[in-house]
């Protein structure tokens, strides 16, 4: 080479050098041979799109409840099964627990819940699920095929693993708890940090959302009976009328946010049932009343609690009423706020940067909606981000949780190569952090 050739490579180098894109993707992909826009590409193939989107097309047809969602299970056993990766099974009733990798730490999850929810599907498709009364309207459905595609690509790069992939398909997460159920059994005890995502039907495809610190409300539901006597609705002096008594109860809740919360905290009391009396003319012995209360902090959601208990117990008083209070703990655990790790929020920038351009990366307003992630995130550092999937030439998307909500498939290649991206950058960039440990078996392990 010439001098002037050099002089000229010196140059450039000392003009470009400092540009941290290209040093940015060798840190995060440190050991792999494949960066995250590759992973993209590899998902992108038609055939791995086409087997991502028939198994969600399977699982869409035939949705299950939480706890129940055996054949979800089964045909996520028999992928892995093909794929080679071996797996604990059951946890948790229904979820499964797979394994790629080294099988000595670091440990990284990535995380799909697995259950359907108990509405009617009004979406007419050749796929619209076949049981009455029952919907993946959560996206639950992708997810799972979402996390399988991750799988797929993960397995293809095992040997530049440098740690161990945990796959958590979990079970309930629609008020069941399913996440936390999972911790009980242990199986997770040694995991390092956990990813998670969510199909958003209102982000464009190809973007993704999120934020460090609280993302999500922790929330609670309550039901309470107020008991008075019933009687002849023309001679109420006779009577002790809940129906008045669980009208001020109402009237009493609204006050906790209005008048004892910090206007700056967030929280929500909704009273969204109330059940009493069947005549014109009577008044009934008890109604029924019962909603839901949501926090961004665990004292936020203890207080109002609390406070929910107390309001009803004795504004019931009042009107001369006994009132009990359920929470409804065992079939609706309380859920914590979902609490974004801000050491993982960096990571996820980096990798969803690098994958999609920064301008892609937005910023997640809160929401008041909840996840059972956050019982992931009070145990382990925990990550969980929206995945767009609005693609305004086909036409806008309903929420989630609507009889119409359809997917946009065209996400999967994004979440799947997200998910491992996530996970192998992860083993990459902190594996000299976690001290090692002596080798073992992926069961000794977890
Ligand atoms: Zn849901
Ligand atoms: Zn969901």
């Amino acid at each position: 080479m010439g001098f002037l050739k050099w002089v000229f490579l010196i140059l450039v180098l000392c003009v470009f050098g400092p540009v941290t894109v290209l040093s940015d993707s060798t840190v995060i992909t440190d050991g792999l041979s494949k960066t995250p826009s590759e992973f993209l590409e590899f998902a992108k193939k038609q055939e791995v799109f086409d087997w991502m989107v028939e198994i969600r097309r399977k699982i869409h047809e035939n949705p299950e409840l939480g706890y129940e969602e055996f054949e979800t299970s089964k045909l996520i056993r028999t992928e892995l099964e093909k794929l080679g990766i071996p797996y604990k099974y059951p946890v948790a009733i229904t979820g499964v627990i797979g394994f790629i990798g080294t099988g000595k730490p670091p440990f990284v999850g990535i995380r799909a819940d697995m259950d359907a929810l108990a509405m009617q599907e009004l979406v007419e498709w050749e796929h619209k699920s076949k049981i009455p009364g029952k919907m993946h309207a959560c996206g639950h459905d992708s997810h799972v095929a979402m996390l399988l595609g991750a799988a797929k690509i993960l397995k293809e790069h095992e040997k530049e693993l440098q740690g161990t992939v945990v796959l958590v398909f979990q079970p309930a997460e629609e008020g069941g708890g399913g996440a936390k159920k999972i911790l009980e059994t242990g199986v997770l005890d040694n995991v390092n940090a956990i990813f998670g995502l969510h199909v958003a039907h209102n982000l464009p495809l190809g973007e993704v959302a999120s934020r460090p610190g609280p993302s999500l409300a922790g929330s609670g539901f309550f039901e309470a009976v107020i008991s008075g006597k019933g009687g002849h609705a023309a001679i109420p002096q006779h009577s002790i009328d809940p129906i008045l008594a669980a009208s001020n109860v109402i009237v009493s809740l609204q006050h906790l946010v209005s008048r004892e919360a910090d206007p700056l905290d967030a929280q929500v009391v909704t009273v969204a049932k109330f059940q009493g009396g069947g005549a014109f003319n009577v008044i009934p012995d008890s109604v029924t009343i019962g909603g839901t209360f949501r926090a961004f902090s665990k004292e936020s959601l203890s207080q109002l609690k609390q406070r929910i208990e107390e309001v009803i117990t004795k504004q019931a008083s009042v009107q001369r009423c006994n009132a009990t209070v359920d929470f409804l703990e065992n079939e609706k655990p309380l859920f914590p706020p979902t609490i974004n790790h801000e050491g993982l929020h960096k990571h996820f920038q980096k990798i969803a940067g690098e994958m999609l351009s920064l301008r892609k990366v937005k910023e997640l307003q809160p929401l008041m909606g909840s996840e059972d992630f956050a019982f992931y995130q009070e145990k382990i550092p925990g990550y969980i981000f929206f995945l767009g999937m609005e693609d305004r030439t086909i036409g806008r998307l309903e929420s989630v949780h609507s009889p119409f909500f359809q997917i946009n498939e065209d996400a999967f290649p994004y979440g799947a190569a997200l998910h491992a991206s996530l996970a192998a950058g992860y083993l990459s960039e902190f594996h000299q952090e976690v001290p090692s440990q002596e080798a073992k078996q992926y069961h000794d392990e977890l």
